[in-house]
């Protein structure tokens, strides 16, 4: 099968205005066969036109992203990271999806990312309260089904929480009785998550045609033993994987270096380059409360952040400090984070806010960020998480034809006075009119083509409003921690970590 897309502009980050053109855009099997002016049309070829006046881009790269809260948009009011997971993902039996409900709520968060242009993800899935292989398949499945080209891990805590989390002397004073929560196993063993990781891996890495791979999840450093995060790493080595590893999100986080005796004063950053497993594979999610030191660590290392602006917004995070990583020659990837937390599944909007909270940091604008390092992170960062620089974030021949194609002809574009602070600062994916991956069409004009979108929300209407009360209950049961975990996060905000992330101020 091939697509001419034909008398488009294309995005070329070394133009001078972003972009050249019109030319014509061959698309052959996979990838992209021929960027050039005036090309025949193949026998069987399919023609997009794009009369001169629509601008094909890579398509958008979600470098981090929990597909199980995708169901759960907007049930969250705004808290801080360690009060959000008591409601987000309470650990209850009941709540356990059914394969089905799995598939669905994948499929939700892929249809929503095809729609507006976004062609990969990876995808960090907790499946709570433990993968089985059903799910990790139905989970697969959809993605497979949807079209995206989706990058797969299982985010599973393997520690109590009184090893994950600070002042924890305090939370068991706070608990009383139901101290002994704290101590409690995680769900999942190592021995069984690496099971369910032989299983990922054997039956999807590589599968669609090579659109879904595997990747491998510590969720992160506190959350795990070093054994298991070796383990992971071996994996990741073998399979020349990503590892995902969320690190210094929050402020209760950097303090666990003093808190936990096992970080031995040192940052979660720290400690995990002292274990050696630091490296280019690494994906450093979030990396928002890092000092000097961290950054210094992560460059050296040759890892790559995963950057979540609107996630680190909505949970009162903080800053990541932007110029100070790129600055370093650190790449940064964008992402939403998960649907709960931002709460649409769109990049546009997260580039548009990468490219506006780091102007708070002062007031040396040669420090902002710039539209073309923001399409960069946008592009190239999200190609260097996912470990297939070369292959994705360009349209040039030879490149994998994951594409998103705009419509110019619109307001935001109109009139076109630069494109590259047009693209970030005013397109909201609307104005996708084609999304492509792998060579395939899989949405047009606003919706996807590879799955029945209307059927899917009713279905998932209904199932999901069943689950409800279920959820309901499970998370009034968390009510009763929030005073422990509030102490908690309070003792943390007021410790002296010798720099913020927080910006304003009562
Ligand atoms: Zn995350």
């Amino acid at each position: 099968m091939s697509v001419l897309l034909h008398d488009v502009l294309v995005y070329d980050r070394s133009a001078p205005a972003g972009h050249t053109g019109p030319l014509d855009v061959l698309v052959v099997g996979d990838r992209i066969e021929m960027v050039a002016p005036h090309q025949p049309v193949p026998e069987g070829a399919r023609v997009v036109e794009g009369r001169g006046r629509h601008l094909l881009v890579p398509g958008l790269i979600n470098a981090h992203f929990h597909s199980p809260a995708n169901h759960l948009k907007g049930s969250v009011r705004s808290l801080p990271l360690e009060l959000f997971m008591l409601f987000e993902s309470p650990s209850d039996e009941r709540l356990a999806p059914t394969p089905r409900e799995a598939y669905l709520r994948t499929m939700l968060g892929a249809v929503e990312m095809l729609q507006r242009g976004v062609t990969s993800v990876q995808d960090d899935a907790f499946l709570m309260p433990f993968p089985t292989p059903e799910i990790v398949d139905a989970v697969a499945q959809a993605y497979a089904d949807s079209g995206i080209r989706a990058t797969l891990a299982l985010d599973q805590p393997e520690l109590p929480e009184a090893e994950k989390l600070p002042f924890v002397a305090g939370m068991r004073r706070a608990l009383g009785p139901r101290a002994g929560l704290l101590d409690e196993p995680a769900p999942a063993s190592a021995g069984h998550l690496l099971e369910a990781y032989a299983h990922l891996v054997s039956t999807w890495h590589g599968a669609a045609d090579d659109r879904i791979r595997a990747a491998v999840s510590v969720s992160a450093p506190q959350r795990v033993s070093p054994e298991y995060f070796a383990a992971l790493d071996d994996l990741a080595e073998r399979f020349g994987l990503p590892l995902y590893a969320h690190l210094l999100e929050t402020k209760p986080q950097r303090t666990l270096g003093t808190e936990q005796p096992r970080f031995a004063g040192r940052s979660l950053v720290r400690y995990t380059a002292d274990l050696g497993l630091l490296k280019p594979h690494t994906n450093v999610i979030h990396a928002v409360w890092v000092d000097d030191d961290d950054l210094d660590l992560i460059a050296e290392a040759g890892a790559t952040i995963a950057h979540n602006p609107v996630s680190n917004l909505r949970l009162g995070s903080g800053v990541m400090p932007w110029r100070a990583a790129i600055g370093r020659g650190i790449p940064v990837a964008l992402g939403t984070d998960e649907a709960i937390c931002d709460d649409s599944i769109n990049l546009w909007t997260v580039a548009k806010t990468a490219g506006l909270i780091h102007n708070v940091a002062g007031l040396d604008s040669d420090d902002w960020p710039t539209a073309a390092e923001v399409l960069d992170a946008l592009w190239l960062g999200g190609a260097r998480a996912q470990r297939r620089e070369g292959e994705l974030g360009a349209v040039r021949p030879g490149m994998l034809a994951d594409l998103a194609l705009l419509d110019l002809h619109t307001i935001a574009f109109t009139p076109l006075n630069d494109l590259r602070e047009q693209l970030v600062h005013c397109e909201d994916g609307r104005d996708v009119v084609l999304t492509m991956v792998a060579g395939r069409i899989v949405a047009e004009h606003g919706h996807v083509t590879t799955v029945d979108e209307s059927a899917l929300l009713d279905e998932a209407r209904e199932l999901f409003a069943a689950k409800r009360p279920l959820v309901e209950s499970a998370r009034q049961a968390s009510a009763a921690l929030v005073p422990a975990y509030q102490g908690m996060v309070r003792a943390a905000a007021g410790t002296d970590v010798g720099f913020t992330r927080w910006v304003g101020g009562r």
